[in-house]
């Protein structure tokens, strides 16, 4: 098929050529666990429509797309910039046949699609929708090093260019020992909200806020995505563009990969010990509340579609992510692959040369590069992480036994009650809103919880009244601590670290 697009402001106007026939507009795109249904953007299109995504359509048609949408995993047109992910805007008849897209636009133009006169091409809708494409008069081409580049409107400091090449490289050589890799671009833009990344084959999709701490992180993690995801994958993580596909490794494809994303910036000295055993007793605390009692890692990925990527303000009650969870197991198999004179790097060129694996290559992998029992970290709800831990770490609950109340708010308002708290007992929901304690009336919120609270709680514009009893928090926030010979291998030589985690509940 053929596509030939007239960017606009707020839409694309789409000049299609393929068989007469039906076409099929996606309802997801790939690399995000929820059906986004990106077909309803289509405005305008000659064609009868025969279903929620599907056209019938003469061999040459016409559609209005709109593009508004600062997501990365979707479209923006505006009157001096476009970005395109494929999958949000073109439509397929069959996968393996070529497509071509030609932009009427006199702006320089990044894609990894193949340039073919004043086309871009691929050889199958998998290759085309997995090629995004950015335009702008202001688009620049930011050289990490000769194979890895930054496109992008904004700008980004040297040093950060220059530790992207240094984990780049790391994931390329000492990972893979792929020298054989083709030119990879990450398209990057700052923007007013964190939408995050998503990965392709030969490029990322970056979109975050100025004010974003963790960029080196996200980075890494869609970077090391282009071997786990794009060349590793799980087997039974199919696409079907018009429907759910399920596995239980999404712990292995996002949340090893996450577990890379922090250990790659530590070993190549881009991030500092202190920073990544933060950053670890965070997602550690994280997984202190009831929701790990209640979903093991493999359920955790087997429900993403309905469970984590729908989640709400209940959902560490109820589940546990598998990014986070993940990134647990991961460093809990890397310390035992050390202390059995492996690593994790190991793990990945095993994995790299299976390709499509099942949970038993994984299984026989990881038990044969030392990790003990990896079955009841993936399938038993609480699994014993704090205790196959402390083997490698010193951990302390800071918080544990100290009076609280199991809340955690925005300002007044409440966004979390933890199951069984006393919050929880005295009756209070997420949403309340704390309007007066103890009788004076809350305009600075600085809500303490060491003796009995009286709490007027506004709920739906009613007032009601409850009392906090306090009692002992159960244990949430922890210090973490590492030294010694593994410590040293696993850190890349440094002989001593700690990280605090800073969970606000009260
Ligand atoms: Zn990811």
């Amino acid at each position: 098929m053929r596509f030939y697009i007239n960017p606009r402001n707020k839409y694309i106007e789409v000049y299609g050529e393929g068989r007469e026939g039906i076409i099929i507009f996606p309802t997801w795109v790939p690399g995000s666990y929820v059906i986004r249904d990106t077909e309803r953007y289509v405005v305008e299109i000659d064609g009868i429509r025969i279903g929620k995504n599907r056209f019938f359509v003469k061999d040459k048609f016409r559609y209005l797309i709109q593009a508004l949408s600062k997501d990365q995993r979707e479209a923006i047109s505006t009157s001096d910039y476009l970005f395109i992910n494929p999958a949000s805007v073109f439509p397929f008849q069959t996968i393996e046949e070529e497509y071509c897209v030609k932009i009427n636009v006199r702006w320089p133009i990044h894609t990894t699609l193949k340039k073919v006169g004043d086309w871009f091409c691929a050889d199958n809708y998998n290759e085309f929708a997995d090629s995004p494409i950015q335009a702008s008069p202001k688009l620049k081409l930011i050289e990490i090093d000769r194979n890895h580049k930054i496109s992008t409107i904004d700008e980004l400091d040297k040093p950060i260019v220059e530790s992207l090449g240094k984990c780049t490289f790391e994931i390329d050589q000492n990972i893979f020992s792929d020298s054989s890799t083709n030119e990879y671009i990450f398209f990057f833009r700052r923007s007013d909200t964190d939408f995050g990344g998503i990965e392709h084959e030969r490029s990322s999709s970056i979109v975050i806020s100025w004010n974003y701490k963790d960029l080196i992180r996200l980075f890494i993690h869609e970077y090391f995505h282009r071997y786990n995801v794009k060349k590793i994958r799980p087997k039974d993580l199919k696409i079907n563009y018009e429907s759910e596909t399920y596995t239980e490794l999404l712990w292995v494809a996002e949340g090893l990969t996450e577990y890379i994303a922090v250990i790659v910036p530590l070993r190549t000295k881009v991030v500092k010990v202190d920073d990544t055993l933060n950053y670890i007793a965070n997602t550690l605390a994280w997984l202190t509340f009831p929701g790990i009692r209640r979903m093991s890692l493999a359920e955790s990925s087997y429900t993403t579609w309905i469970k984590y990527y729908r989640r709400d303000n209940n959902f560490l009650n109820v589940g546990i992510s598998y990014y986070q969870l993940g990134l647990i197991v991961g460093l809990i198999m890397d310390l035992e692959m050390i202390d059995s004179g492996n690593s994790i790097y190991n793990f990945f060129r095993e994995l790299y040369k299976i390709r499509e694996y099942t949970y038993g290559n994984v299984r026989d992998i990881a038990e044969g590069l030392g990790v003990q029992n990896i079955d009841e970290l993936v399938f038993s709800r609480n699994p014993p992480i704090f205790n196959r831990l402390s083997k490698f770490f010193k951990l302390s609950f800071v918080d544990k036994g100290f009076p609280y109340c199991g809340l955690m708010l925005d300002n007044k308002k409440v966004t979390f009650v933890e199951d069984d708290s006393p919050a929880d007992k005295a009756g209070i929901i997420p949403g309340d809103e704390i309007v007066g304690i103890n009788g004076i009336s809350s305009s600075n919120l600085n809500l303490e919880c060491k003796d009995k609270l009286e709490l007027v709680i506004n709920r739906e514009g009613r007032l009601i009244e409850f009392t906090i009893i306090p009692d002992g928090n159960p244990g949430h926030n922890l210090v973490i601590k590492g030294n010694g010979e593994i410590f040293k291998k696993w850190s890349g030589g440094i002989e001593y670290g700690e990280g605090k985690s800073n969970i606000r509940i009260i």
